[in-house]
């Protein structure tokens, strides 16, 4: 097991395919300039399929999300799906994308044994999105999202960042969206992972900020405790329910304490948070020879060290060097 010090048990493992993007989301990636891993330093298809075989097998987890940087422009993705798929046991496997592509591969996708996606989509006004992602690619999102639910990726979740000034009123209108076209919404609260490092606390806009922007239109009626588990969406049944709208309320009301997570960045470092700064070699372990077991105490160790909380609320907390694209999301 992935076991922590605090007694957490990491059986959600996010593993992020590529850094790059064919976005320029504004609170995850600089308009230009960022630096790519370099090639030679990426994870193969094969060293993801091992290190992830390693962690389904030995380690314990029961859950991958492929993530990036934008997972689509792997072009390898199909395959490393199709041999995850194959693992004993086989893991639950979803997909973070931003959806442009996801029309042509939904079901090649699903077909693999993709069991469902996010797809992330921040407002409904194609020049509010232009504005926020730095491209006009609204329409190729929708049709993204269509091609998921047509192909079965269900239930097709829906993560919205909601920024002061630019989208911060459309939360009742992304609901009854999504309701209508049968998605579940998320939304997540913006957290410092821009490289910018340009976010304020003061002017985020916070889960209480959308939960009362939601009940302007919509009756939210909180989900039993017991069925968020280790879940970091808290949910809320819409008018009665069965629909249900999520908020990740990361900052201001962290998790930290039932995170079931550990991460692999697209050049095989560990990261035991999102907003860890230390990471854990793998890909050296792999690429020097490492047998499974060798690879599985280091991951086990890398875990050992997991702190108890992000560190946001400590006066010395300090961004990771690394932006959300180069994590993972
Ligand atoms: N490109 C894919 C996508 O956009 O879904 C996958 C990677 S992206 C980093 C994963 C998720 O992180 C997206 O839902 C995105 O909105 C969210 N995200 C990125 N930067 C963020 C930030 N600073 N705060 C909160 N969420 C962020
Ligand atoms: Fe790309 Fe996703 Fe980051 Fe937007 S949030 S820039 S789509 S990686």
């Amino acid at each position: 097991m992935l076991i922590d010090t605090y007694g957490r048990v990491a059986t959600d493992l996010r593993v992020s395919l590529t850094d790059r993007c064919n976005l320029r989301c504004t609170y995850c990636m600089p308009e230009e300039g960022l630096q790519w891993l370099a090639k030679p330093d990426l994870l193969t298809d094969d060293e993801i399929v091992r290190l992830i075989g390693i962690a389904v097998t030995e380690l314990g987890v029961t859950e991958v999300r492929f993530t990036g940087g934008e997972p689509l422009l792997r072009p390898g993705l199909v395959g490393i799906v199709e041999r995850c798929a194959d693992l004993g046991p086989r893991p639950r496997m979803s997909l973070t994308t931003n959806g442009i592509g996801l029309q042509r591969t939904a079901q090649a996708l699903h077909d693999a044994g993709l069991d469902r996606v996010n797809v992330s989509l921040d407002t409904l006004r194609p020049e509010v999105f232009q504005a926020i992602t730095r491209r006009k690619r609204h329409d190729d999102v929708l049709r993204g999202l269509d091609a998921a639910r047509t192909a079965g990726l269900t239930p097709v979740k829906v993560n919205a960042v909601l920024m002061p000034g630019l989208n911060d009123d459309e939360a009742p209108e992304l609901l009854a969206w999504a309701l209508e076209s049968g998605y579940e919404l998320r939304f997540i609260e913006q957290m410092p992972l821009d490289p910018q490092h340009g976010w304020k606390r003061d002017g985020m806009i916070t889960a209480g900020d959308i939960l009362a922007s939601l009940r302007t239109r919509f009756t939210l009626t909180p989900e039993e405790e017991d069925e968020r588990g280790s879940a970091p969406a808290e949910r809320w049944l819409v008018d009665g329910g069965p629909a249900r709208v999520g908020v990740i309320a990361s900052v201001t009301r962290p998790f930290c304490r039932a995170c079931d997570r550990t991460r692999l960045t697209a050049d095989g470092q560990v990261r035991t948070c999102l907003f860890a700064r230390e990471e854990s070699d793998l890909r050296g372990a792999l690429r020097s020879g490492a047998p499974d077991e060798e690879i599985a105490r280091l991951w086990r160790l890398a875990m050992w060290g997991k702190k108890a909380g992000s560190g946001l609320d400590d006066p010395s907390f300090l961004q990771p060097d690394r932006p959300m694209s180069a994590i993972g999301g």
